[in-house]
């Protein structure tokens, strides 16, 4: 028999491939993983972790303003955005050590420095060379730049959440997840922000009435949203960054953010050399067991490009531990998969849109409820939330949930569990709401709207 210096190797060491590593360790695997940057990927550095930190900073601005209807007489303010980034950071730090740990305690041997491929069971790490029975590839992506004249004055997520100081003027180019998100920190944080989005309605994908409804609130807190409107260049100039635009007058601002999407991370990293070729975008295609072209290469996360948010890249992880040493072959679950956008209000949704509903089922059954939240009759805010429902009428079941409003993450995260138990709407109908909640609209949406 063959023997290898370890069972698995794990390139990355974000989400996926901790997850993967960590799992396969505790299945008795000899486990390395190797990362050339901080351990923890994107969610923890440049992603998830520190957005939601920046998301609640960015919110006590509105919700000094709302105090006041509650009696609160809040005096002056003034925001350090150095002490934000500083504060972040070691939270980041604490979480880089916690990782450190948790593959510490699992046996699993970390390496620093680039890792390649150098055949189907060896990897090099610098100088030195490691075998494997199984290689994974977890190297997650990385925010892609617009080839337009000037696109080198502009920064992308990993930058804005290390800038000096917090721009007065900002271009947001993008309608994807970062774009609105940082929209909304920027706002939050009293930059003036400009959001431009080359199609008609930003958040292709997600449902219609979410999206419109985001755009609606976006623009009443002050937002400039344009669509219909991309940028063609950036040129440096005596007061800002002059951006030229498709449509309109060109802008002058002191940042632009270029949130147009993320590409797998799969140049320099020896796939040829084992005839693993990626796709246009530089993903990994991958089996329903996440293994590659190469029996004994395996890759999981963001560089597969399937669904790239953490909690899919943990199942992944999870599953291919079990699949390589637990003697069970599992296949991730991709289907009715919950997210979050970190808007402001922000998007909570699990299951179908209407759009796709209807393309799949004869039908369906529509129901929907905008409203202003208890909180804003007092606190003077217009914001408005919207809650709905998409119910196929022939097996009266579920189909989607999708929420705008506060804590829209916390309130879909349990209905995914109700949409995952392929619940009906009866039995919504038959769940007690808690009052006065915002999520007890979902159980008490009695008329259908079509
Ligand atoms: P997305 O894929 O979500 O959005 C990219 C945006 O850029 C789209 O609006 C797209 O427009 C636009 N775009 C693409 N190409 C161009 C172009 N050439 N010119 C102008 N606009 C362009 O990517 P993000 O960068 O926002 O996020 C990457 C991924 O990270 C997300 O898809 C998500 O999986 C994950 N993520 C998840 C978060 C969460 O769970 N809360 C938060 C942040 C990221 P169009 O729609 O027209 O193609």
């Amino acid at each position: 028999m063959e023997s290898y210096d370890f069972d698995l190797f794990t390139i990355g060491a974000g989400s996926g491939g901790v997850r993967a590593s960590r799992a396969s360790a505790r299945y008795g695997a000899r486990v390395a993983v190797a990362d050339e940057r901080a351990l923890g990927g994107t969610c923890v550095n440049v992603g998830c972790i520190p957005k939601k930190l920046l998301v609640y900073a960015s919110h006590y601005a509105e919700d000094f303003a709302e105090a006041a209807g509650f009696g609160w007489n809040v005096g002056e303010r003034s925001f350090d955005w150095g002490r934000l980034i500083a504060n972040k950071d070691k939270e980041i730090r604490r979480l880089n050590e916690v990782y450190a740990r948790l593959l510490d305690q699992a046996g699993v041997t970390r390496l620093e420095g680039r890792a390649r491929i150098v055949d189907a069971h060896t990897v090099s790490v610098g100088n030195q060379t490691y075998t494997a029975r199984y290689i994974l590839i977890a190297v997650g992506g990385w925010p892609t730049l617009l080839e337009i004249p000037g696109a080198e004055h502009a920064i992308t997520s990993n930058e804005a959440f290390h800038l000096e100081q917090l721009p007065q003027r900002v271009a947001i180019v993008g309608g994807g997840y970062i774009a609105v998100e940082f929209a909304g920190i920027f706002h939050g944080l009293g930059s003036q922000v400009t959001q431009l989005y080359r199609g008609p309605l930003f958040l292709r994908g997600f449902d219609d009435d979410v999206r419109t409804h985001l755009a609606e609130e976006m623009r009443k807190k002050g937002v400039d949203l344009r669509f219909d409107c991309n940028i063609t260049a950036i040129e440096p100039g005596p007061r800002g960054l002059r951006v030229a635009l498709t449509r309109g007058e060109p802008l002058e601002v002191d940042q632009v953010l270029m949130a147009v999407g993320r590409h797998p991370l799969t140049k320099d990293l020896g796939l040829e050399r084992v005839g693993i070729e990626p796709g246009s975008r530089g993903e990994i295609a991958v089996d329903r067991l996440s293994r590659t072209c190469v029996p004994s290469i395996f890759a999981i996360g963001d560089v597969t490009d399937r669904i790239n948010l953490t909690p899919v890249a943990l199942a992944e992880g999870e599953a291919l531990a079990r699949t390589l040493f637990a003697d069970t072959p599992t296949e991730p679950d991709h289907a009715d998969v919950p997210s979050a956008v970190f808007s402001q209000p922000p998007i909570g949704t699990v299951g179908l849109t209407e759009a796709q509903a209807r393309a799949q089922f004869q039908d369906v059954a529509i129901y929907r409820s905008s409203f202003r939240p208890l909180k804003h009759t007092v606190s003077g805010s217009e914001e408005r939330s919207l809650m709905k429902l998409i119910v196929d009428r022939s097996s009266d079941r579920v189909l989607g949930v999708h929420v705008v409003g506060p804590d829209a993450g916390e309130i879909v995260q349990g209905f995914a569990v109700a949409v995952k138990m392929r619940a009906t709407k009866a039995q919504l109908d038959a769940t007690i709401g808690i009052h006065p909640t915002a999520a007890e609209e979902l159980v008490t949406l009695r008329e259908p709207i079509a």
